[in-house]
């Protein structure tokens, strides 16, 4: 029974990262939903699609890249704003994450005190509708 928070997927294979993001995200007071795969990942996004997903663009199996490429290419999740889970170092990464459909990034390792801003954000972005 949230009353209306926001719904969020994470999808993040490192345990760590993973509990961090759950840590950050306790304030937005809404329903946080996580899988460790890609494959996990897009079966929930596709069933009850949230309001904004985090994706690891480096997990074993399907990668990030190739996972958000069927987000915005199926007409549930095409609309869902989708951040990139990137390892700073890899700088080609924000390139290859933007050209492959994601919305923005979250460099890792994170930054604590910009995460929620930028979550805030791109939540605003889809706004309307999520409030009935
Ligand atoms: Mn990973």
């Amino acid at each position: 029974m949230t009353s209306g928070g926001p719904r969020i997927l994470v999808i993040e294979d490192n345990l760590m990262n993973l509990e961090l993001v759950l840590d950050l995200l306790e304030g937005f007071g809404g329903e946080v939903r996580t899988a460790t795969s890609a494959e996990d990942g897009l079966e929930i996004a596709f069933e009850d699609p949230p309001d904004l997903i985090l994706l690891d663009v480096r997990l074993p199996g399907m990668d990030g890249l190739e996972a958000v490429r069927r987000l915005k290419a199926d007409t549930r999740t095409a609309h869902v704003p989708t951040l990139a889970l990137t390892a700073e170092a890899m700088k080609g990464d924000e390139d290859r994450a933007r050209g492959a459909g994601f919305d923005g990034y979250v460099a890792k390792p994170i930054d604590t005190r910009s995460f929620s801003d930028t979550i805030r954000r791109h939540l605003a972005e889809r706004g309307r509708g999520a409030r009935g």
